[in-house]
């Protein structure tokens, strides 16, 4: 396994990549609305991607055909945006990446649509807050496993299943780098996090238990008992101090 430790021009390629993602994310977490379909979310988000002179990362990704991967309630991951319909009290994931100078991003976020119940969405704020945990354990000369077991942490708190067979993962010239992050697992093991490390982690936490099923389409991941589940994603830079988030909206980049 070999870990790509960026360089400057490098980061800042991805600090631009990252910035297009937290506002690609942030539109359409404010448009969406009971009513829309999945497809017209991704219409929005391919549009706002050109605005900003950047290119989606998923398109075409191992013939993935759009821009974002939304994915409804029991979905998990990659669902394929199309003619389905948000209804009142869905929770949709929104997973989402781009290219700036080469350079990728990666995030996501899931959003309750309306009134939606309230196990759901405690189900949101922990899988939110199992990702910030991730992030704080994320620091130069700590181990990988210091992520994955503050995520496992956070999330077994709550009594939520933990999805295994997807992860975080390195991210930066490639949508996926090395290292594999598993959202389990044991502090002080796995490699050293070094300055310049650019990494993607992404909890997704279910209702139910970890266990998966692939659609029939073979791309939507849904969890194979029924329940809900929710992801959050960030692209962070591992520094000498606190991680640096590329993917949140940073008011002062004015010029992407
Ligand atoms: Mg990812």
């Amino acid at each position: 396994m070999s870990i790509v430790i960026k360089k400057e021009r490098q980061i800042r390629a991805m600090r631009e990549a990252g910035q297009v993602v937290a506002r690609v994310l942030e539109l359409m977490e404010r448009r969406i609305e009971p009513g829309m379909t999945t497809m017209e979310l991704d219409i929005l988000a391919e549009k706002e991607t050109r605005a900003l002179g950047a290119k989606p990362s998923f398109k075409g990704y191992r013939g993935f055909p759009a821009c974002v991967c939304i994915s409804v309630n029991e979905q998990i991951v990659h669902g394929i945006p199309g003619m389905r319909v948000i209804k009142e009290g869905d929770i949709v994931s929104l997973d989402y990446g781009a290219i700036m100078n080469e350079y990728h991003a990666d995030a996501a976020l899931t959003v309750a649509v309306g009134e939606s119940g309230l196990r759901a969405r405690n189900l949101i704020s922990a899988t939110q807050e199992a990702l910030t945990a991730g992030i704080d354990a994320a620091r130069s000369g700590g181990r990988l496993g210091d992520i994955s077991a503050a995520i496992q942490r956070r999330a077994e708190f709550s009594g939520y299943g933990i999805i295994r067979e997807y992860s975080g993962h390195g991210v930066g010239k490639a949508l996926h780098e090395d290292p594999l992050i598993p959202n389990y697992g044991q502090a002080g093991t796995g490699p050293e996090l070094q300055t310049g490390m650019a990494l993607a982690i992404e909890p997704m936490l279910t209702l139910g238990g970890w266990r998966t099923k692939v659609g029939l389409d073979n791309w939507v991941v849904s969890t194979a008992d029924g329940s809900l589940s929710a992801h959050y994603e960030h692209t962070i830079l591992i520094t000498e101090g606190k991680a640096e988030i590329l993917t949140a909206v940073n008011e002062r980049m004015d010029n992407v």
